[in-house]
């Protein structure tokens, strides 16, 4: 369970971010969150109210996600496919030697402000 403590730093840094431009209210945050990063967004939702507690440029600010799909290039005949849903495995020729190209990335990709 890594999500608390990366949703925790993603949340100060949003913070950290709107106090540099005086900004007192959050309206949303986007995280992109790669689906082969190991974080499940259900865990982010879950302790997204846990993290902002208390801090009352959150309050009402909604968490958004975008979910960055994994890629995989196959070594073995180029084929670009989607790892999670092949489960790893080139769809075409069954090779499981690959090139990773995204996916893997967490990152606060935006921070909506409040006019
Ligand atoms: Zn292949």
């Amino acid at each position: 369970m890594h999500e608390i403590s990366v949703l925790h730093k993603a949340i100060e840094l949003a913070e950290q971010t709107a106090r540099d431009n005086n900004i007192e209210k959050i309206a949303y945050v986007t995280l992109e969150v790669g689906e082969l990063s190991g974080y499940l967004p259900v865990f982010f939702e879950k302790y997204y109210p846990v993290v902002t507690e208390g801090k009352p440029m959150f309050d009402g600010a909604e968490l958004k996600m975008i979910i960055a799909r994994g890629e995989g290039l196959c070594l073995n005949c180029n084929a670009l496919y989607n790892i999670m849903q092949q489960e790893g495995k080139c769809p075409k020729c069954g090779s499981r030697s690959k090139k990773i190209l995204g996916g893997r990335q967490f990152t606060l990709k935006e921070i909506g402000f409040v006019e």
